[in-house]
């Protein structure tokens, strides 16, 4: 939706396909980070889009056993915000539907799901898509898949996939948040467990983390221990775990890390979660798809006005953001082996923090680091994309 509302900005033809009839999805998170922020600073709608209920969070904490502390503080950023904003993607996605509208040549086809790939002579043409009115076929000079971690584009496209594997799959729910409740959003690890708990204002989104593959083993020890454990983790919370009435109300998110070897094909570029699937791990998945949106129209709003990109133009866009990818996950990868792996192995006694977490603690002027990791990332990305 980005690239769409950027591309369109730059008067380049863009049609825009979602499968879903809304944006109303729980699977990716809430978060608009201090950079992404910035590039809405940079097109001018900044203050308009801070006029949608969100949360203003300036520190992420954490707790390690008995052992809390600010993991994160973003309030000494250089960004002109200098804070997450906590907001449902479904608000900012109308919102950027919304101003992308305001430009003639953007077009946005929701209930459209891209099934397949036109092809002729090894060139992509185009899509063919479902719509409840029957079939669609697009032709384009440029399909980009942003179809997230289970792209079907890149499947079709037959790209190679590195695999840098992921230790831990998400349970994904809400319970409601009362005045009284720490205002903090936070992750508290234990033996054995991982729960992450996201201020969303009326409500708390929480993250209960559990070993790759093991859900069907939570599900079978059953729901009152699930409720447990939840009331165990978040006690000022107890009263609240029948909030979850069945299953249903607690959604199975399986977390992936990969990426593709080569993000295009003559035709055909992936950005986003298409081109390398992001952990939950700091929550910067979305930064970096904004990111990609935001590098991929400046460097291909013209070649698209001029008609097709050439396959050097299209690895470009990858060379500019392979590396910040790699570096991300990488750290990611760490974290997943050095953190989480080690708290979800379980065993006996107290959990015992890492040492760069009890650095964190000791000097609050490292809070700065994960917070511009998180908050900014690496190699971040201005829009050169103009308005036409
Ligand atoms: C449990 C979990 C928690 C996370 N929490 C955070 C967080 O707090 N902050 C953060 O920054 N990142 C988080 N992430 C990572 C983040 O969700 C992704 O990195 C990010 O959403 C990628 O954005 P995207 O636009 O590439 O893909 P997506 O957000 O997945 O968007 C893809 C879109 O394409 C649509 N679509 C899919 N297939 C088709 C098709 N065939 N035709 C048409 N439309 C299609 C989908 O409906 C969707 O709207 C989390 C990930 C997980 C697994």
């Amino acid at each position: 939706m980005m690239l769409g509302l950027l591309l369109a900005r730059a008067g380049v033809s863009v049609l825009v396909l979602e499968k879903h009839a809304d944006f109303l999805r729980d699977f990716r998170g809430d978060t608009i980070h201090p950079s992404t922020l910035e590039v809405m600073h940079e097109l001018g709608i900044l203050e308009e889009l801070l006029r949608l209920p969100h949360q203003q969070v300036g520190r992420l904490a954490g707790q390690f056993g008995d052992f809390p502390l600010t993991i994160a503080d973003f309030t000494h950023l250089s960004t002109r915000c200098k804070f997450i904003a906590m907001m449902p993607q479904w608000d900012f996605l109308d919102f950027l539907v919304r101003r992308a509208k305001i430009f003639p040549t953007f077009q946005l086809e929701m209930r459209a799901e891209a099934t397949e790939l036109i092809e002729d002579e090894g060139r992509v043409m185009g899509v063919r898509a479902v719509t409840p009115a029957g079939p669609l076929e697009v032709r384009a000079d440029l399909v980009v898949a942003a179809d997230g971690r289970s792209s079907v584009l890149r499947e079709r496209a037959g790209l190679s996939v590195e695999d840098m594997g992921a230790p831990m799959d998400v349970f994904w729910f809400r319970l409601s948040r009362r005045p009284q409740d720490p205002a903090v959003t936070m992750g508290r690890f234990d033996i054995g467990r991982i729960f992450v708990l996201i201020n969303r204002g009326e409500h708390w989104q929480c993250g209960y983390v559990i070993p790759k593959g093991s859900a069907e083993e939570v599900r079978r020890r059953g729901l009152d221990a699930f409720r447990a454990e939840v009331a165990h983790l978040a006690p000022w919370a107890a009263d609240r775990a029948s909030e979850i009435r069945d299953w249903e109300d607690v959604k199975l998110l399986t977390v992936k890390v990969d990426r593709l070897r080569q993000w295009y094909r003559p035709g055909l570029l992936c950005i986003g979660d298409a081109a390398h699937a992001m952990s939950p791990v700091g929550g910067v998945g979305i930064n970096l798809a904004i990111q990609d949106a935001v590098a991929t129209a400046n460097l291909l709003w013209e070649p698209l006005r001029a008609g097709r990109p050439t396959i050097a133009e299209l690895r470009r866009v990858q060379a500019r953001r392979q590396w910040p990818t790699r570096v991300t996950q990488r750290l990611q990868v760490l974290v997943q082996r050095r953190v989480i792996t080690r708290a979800l192995q379980g065993g006996q006694g107290r959990l015992v923090p890492p040492c760069a977490i009890k650095l964190l603690a000791r000097y609050p002027l490292l809070q700065r680091l994960p917070a511009r990791l998180v908050g900014v990332g690496v190699r971040p990305e201005h829009v050169r994309s103009p308005a036409i």
